[in-house]
């Protein structure tokens, strides 16, 4: 199932990625003028369970960083790291669970 949401938001976002977008596209604004307009995914607006499965992880664990869940509202010094999420496709193509499971990641192909 979150595999397939996945392919969904992928096939949505797709356009975004092809070489006419990255180019550019002629758009016409409110004004009337036509402007070449590069659209990009600056933004989502979600809750914490869309964040889940956006993010391909365990519902207990956080978005943002890599706190173990049995230490979230301790306040550590350094805190801990943010997610790389080029180290886990990293992991996923190489398929290395144990990465994966360590920060809370399910073994899915995450669109973004
Ligand atoms: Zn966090």
């Amino acid at each position: 199932m979150l595999q397939v949401t996945h392919e969904i938001i992928s096939s949505i976002l797709s356009p975004l990625c092809d070489v006419a977008s990255q180019r550019g596209i002629e758009i016409v604004c409110c004004d009337e003028k036509v402007r070449n307009c590069v659209p990009i995914l600056c933004g989502w607006l979600a809750d914490h369970m869309e964040n889940v499965m956006i993010y391909g992880i365990s519902s207990n664990w956080c978005p943002i960083c890599i706190t173990p869940p049995n230490e979230f509202g301790e306040l550590v010094n350094p805190p801990y790291a943010s997610r790389q999420h080029s180290k886990y496709a990293a992991a996923f193509h190489h398929t290395d669970i144990h990465i994966l499971n360590s920060d809370g990641v399910k073994n899915i192909n995450n669109v973004l």
